[in-house]
């Protein structure tokens, strides 16, 4: 099987916790090395670096055409000599070069959103909420990573078919470790739809000292990085920056529980990646955590700075309950590896091209 894989915007060699690039590139990384071992797999990504193998049987294709008809052109001139069986674009960018090739390629088209713009509840773009729609109307299948985005694509386009495939965590890699800290952390980019903002209310609401590490670097312009710092004045945070995905397992073990405290999240690999490790998670309820961590991977609450603090206080005292939520991540996540989650895209993918 011989895969075209568009991630337009972001690429997969770039490291992830900072700019455009995050769960997303996390996501591609390990789960088309994965699907290497059993397909052939071209990522085209826009930029000037040439032909980049990026392991046995993956090459990352730069483009350096940023107009997206280029862009598209030029993937339709490489579709002639590599005769693909699939295009998989991921994220809406790469949903628009789906709907510029669709009709001259005519192999089957899957496409996952990432973010769900109608979904993120601040600042929405109608026009790219409107492009999703498109994109979700005339590709083949969508592939969403929780169930509940996946009834509302339904709910929105009833004829859409949409394949539910949870993403994936290095198990190897992110694993249990004694938790006896006493640090907060946060990973992430640092963007407003992160919700740092209300982390940092919740810890002004707790009244005692609790210190909270922050790894991840801005994600559009250095000035939200700054506004949250200033925000943060006297408070025991601290901001390390961001940090290799490879090292990134360190901090989770060094921490007593994750914070994940965004005002939307599609699926939460953060989350998923602290259940890998063992941590218990806080968040909210109305993201996909809900899904993710569920109900007894860590605390989820109703969206406000108070609720937040609560459960941090919570977790804090208690020993017990944070080895006991971290044992139950743990047990969760080991169905999450990257082995099984490829297995199921493949299966899908089989599906898809099979007439
Ligand atoms: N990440 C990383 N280094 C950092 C911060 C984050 O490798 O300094 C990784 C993190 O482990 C996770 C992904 O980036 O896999 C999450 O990024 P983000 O929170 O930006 O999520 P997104 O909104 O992109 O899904």
């Amino acid at each position: 099987m011989r895969i075209c894989v568009v991630s337009y915007h972001s690429s997969p060699l770039e490291p992830a916790g900072s700019g455009k690039s995050g769960g997303m590139n996390v996501f591609i990384a390990h789960l088309y090395r994965q699907l290497a071992s059993s397909c052939e797999v071209d990522i085209f990504v826009c930029g000037d670096r040439g032909r980049i193998s990026f392991g046995p049987g993956i090459r990352v294709m730069h483009i350096d055409e940023s107009d997206l008809n280029d862009f598209a052109e030029q993937i339709i001139m490489y579709s002639t000599t590599r005769h693909y069986d699939l295009i998989h674009t991921h994220y809406w960018l790469s949903g628009v070069v789906g709907l510029l090739t669709q009709e001259v390629l005519k192999i089957p088209w899957v496409h996952s959103l990432h973010t769900f713009e109608i979904l993120k509840g601040i600042r929405t773009d109608q026009v790219r909420i409107e492009v999703e729609n498109e994109i979700i109307r005339r590709c083949d299948v969508v592939i969403s990573p929780t169930h509940r985005e996946a009834a509302v694509m339904k709910h929105m386009n009833p004829r859409t078919h949409v394949i539910t495939i949870p993403h994936g965590v290095d198990t190897k890699r992110f694993k249990p470790s004694a938790n006896g800290h006493a640090t907060l952390l946060y990973v992430g980019r640092i963007d407003p739809i992160k919700g740092l903002d209300l982390l940092v209310d919740a810890l002004r609401c707790l009244g005692r000292e609790i210190g909270l590490n922050i790894v991840g670097g801005p994600s559009k312009g250095k000035n939200n990085l700054e506004s949250i710092k200033t925000y943060a004045h006297g408070l025991p945070v601290h901001f390390l920056g961001p940090v290799k995905f490879e090292e990134l397992y360190k901090y989770y073990s060094n921490a007593s529980m994750i914070i994940v405290p965004s005002y939307y999240e599609s699926f939460g690999l953060v989350g998923l990646e602290a259940m890998a490790s063992a941590r218990p998670v806080i968040g909210f309820a109305d993201t996909g955590l809900s899904e993710t961590v569920g109900q007894n991977a860590g605390i989820l609450v109703k969206r406000n700075a108070r609720n937040l603090a609560h459960a941090i206080s919570r977790l804090f005292d208690n020993q017990t309950l944070r080895h006991n939520l971290g044992a139950n991540g743990r047990k969760k996540a080991l169905n999450y590896s990257w082995e099984a989650i490829a297995r199921q895209y493949y299966t899908t993918y089989e599906n898809i091209i099979k007439p």
